[in-house]
């Protein structure tokens, strides 16, 4: 059986849910949403290990026309995040618009009829725009460590994450010190008879400012909703301000070193775990995380910082590339995401018959972040150059969701059915983005990280500037950077 809409949407996470909100909001109904789960949610619903909070804090990392005055604290857990997704898909009358269980396995356009033809899970589906938002964190990467398919205790993601198992008193292996670790170790130094911490770099970290709300604050926040507002704006701005760092800009980058190593050692007095903790490439350079109990549970006497990467895992024995061995009855991965080569682009051919993936060959891109040449009608949300190491993705999403829309429109009042993001156009995007990236310290700040693309060097996942200048210039759709087919030629 085909189904056909107007536009399907893949993904409801953020991205998908704020685009199928927005689409209902202007009174466009024909559209689905496609979604290999059986819930909303995206990250937050794969995530949800002991600890999992939001990084950004709630007020600002939420839709901004679904402000919620009840968050519990300044950065909340991840199931409230969850439940907010879920009232806004409830409330905003999305769920009937989305078909669960439904994997997007192959989409391929065929010019002939002007349409994107979906293979998925439960069947094939055809629409002209195809709108993806399958997220830059949503496939689980695990590393290739020689072994691990001998080890003799239970090993699991931290993005799918084996609440059967009960781990008070066993010996636990977390890999990773990445944003995921730092959460996952407090919770479980807390369980385990022992700790070891694979850590292959050290991470710089600040503070985390939280505190759970008061009733008043939040009886203040319902009765004035300008005043979430106000919060917003302050949050919003402030993650701006910090976004200097990042251009290398000493002044701020020393004074963002500072706070994170006065961090450590206010809170590591241990003279050689200080030593293993101490990051050696800029700030920034890599995620900066904020943590007040991560370096707290290193220090417990339950606790081991193996400051090497996990290498070799051999019956029960985890060894680290500095050879020594550990005796573990449980190991956890929290090594992140496939977010470099992201999977959905193996499954998408455009109008030579390639796919993404292949396309991309030397990194992702994407014309205004969102288009790509060979691939009509087709708009990534949350995809190439569109991360954030310092403000809310969220703001991102929504700029590029007031994009979609806007070439929609474009779209109907001319008489288009086919827009396709023209190759100069790309190119000069792409050469822009990279020349502004020049300098910033994920390029030059002598670290590696799944910011940069191996293939190419260059910054594929990030957007090289403050998230305010994201908006100025991908918040609109741009009709001279695309060619267009009208209606009728489409259609002979
Ligand atoms: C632990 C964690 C904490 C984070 N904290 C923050 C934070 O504080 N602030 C911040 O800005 N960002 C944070 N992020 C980043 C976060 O991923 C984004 O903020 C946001 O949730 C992305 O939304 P999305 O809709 O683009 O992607 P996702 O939430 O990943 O949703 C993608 C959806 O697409 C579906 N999908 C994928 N492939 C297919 C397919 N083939 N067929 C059908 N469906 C498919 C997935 O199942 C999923 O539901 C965090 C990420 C993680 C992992």
């Amino acid at each position: 059986m085909t189904t056909h809409t107007s536009i399907l949407i893949i993904g409801a996470g953020f991205a998908g849910l704020g685009m199928g909100i927005q689409l209902r909001r202007a009174g466009r109904e024909d559209f689905l949403i496609i979604e290999r789960a059986s819930d909303v949610g995206g990250t937050w619903r794969d995530n949800h290990y002991p600890g999992v909070a939001c990084d950004v804090p709630s007020h600002l990392y939420s839709f901004s026309y679904l402000t919620n005055p009840n968050w519990s604290r300044v950065f909340s857990p991840g199931g409230e995040i969850l439940d907010y997704m879920r009232g806004c898909a409830k409330d905003e009358g999305l769920l009937p618009k989305i078909h669960f269980e439904t994997d997007m396995l192959e989409c391929r356009w065929d010019a002939g009829a002007g349409q994107w033809v979906v293979n998925t899970s439960k069947g094939v589906y055809t629409a002209p725009i195809l709108i993806t938002g399958t997220g830059h964190l949503a496939d689980s990467r695990l590393p290739d460590v020689q072994g691990l398919d001998s080890f003799t205790g239970a090993s699991f993601h931290s993005a799918g994450w084996d609440h059967s198992i009960d781990l008070k008193g066993k010996r636990i292996g977390v890999v990773g010190s990445g944003a995921s670790a730092i959460q996952v170790v407090p919770e479980m130094q807390k369980l385990a008879s022992e700790l070891v911490v694979f850590q292959r770099s050290a991470p710089y970290m600040i503070p985390r400012a939280d505190r759970a709300y008061t009733e008043g604050e939040k009886r203040l926040f319902q009765r004035d909703p300008e005043t979430v507002d106000a919060l917003r704006s302050e949050i919003f701005w402030g993650g701006e301000f910090n976004f200097a760092q990042r251009r290398n800009i000493p002044r701020y980058l020393n004074e963002a070193k500072k706070m994170a190593l006065g961090h450590l050692d206010t809170q590591v007095a241990d003279p050689t775990l200080k030593a293993k903790l101490t990051p050696d490439y800029e700030i920034g350079c890599k995620r900066l995380l904020i943590s007040n109990t991560y370096y707290p549970a290193l220090c417990a006497e339950n606790t081991v910082l193996e400051a090497s990467a996990l290498a070799r895992v051999e019956g029960s024995k985890a060894y680290g590339a500095s050879g020594e061995a550990y005796d573990l009855d449980v190991l956890i991965f929290a090594t992140g995401f496939e977010a470099v080569r992201p999977p959905f682009a193996k499954r998408i051919f455009g109008t030579e018959g390639i796919s993404l993936d292949d396309h991309w060959d030397k990194g992702m891109q994407a014309h205004d972040s969102i288009a790509v040449h060979g691939y009509p009608n087709l708009f990534i949300i949350n995809g190439p150059n569109t991360g954030l190491g310092h403000n809310s993705i969220v703001y991102i999403i929504e700029a590029q969701v007031d994009y979609i829309l806007g070439a929609l429109d474009h779209a109907e009042t001319r008489g288009i059915a086919v827009m396709e993001a023209r190759k100069d156009a790309e190119d000069a995007y792409m050469d822009r983005l990279h020349e502004r990236s020049q300098g910033t310290v994920w390029l030059a700040g002598g670290c590696k990280s799944w910011y940069v693309d191996d293939r190419s060097g260059r910054l594929t996942l990030v957007w090289p500037d403050f998230a305010h200048s994201f908006r100025d210039e991908n918040g609109t759709f741009h009709p001279g950077d695309y060619v267009t087919q009208p209606e009728r030629i489409a259609a002979e």
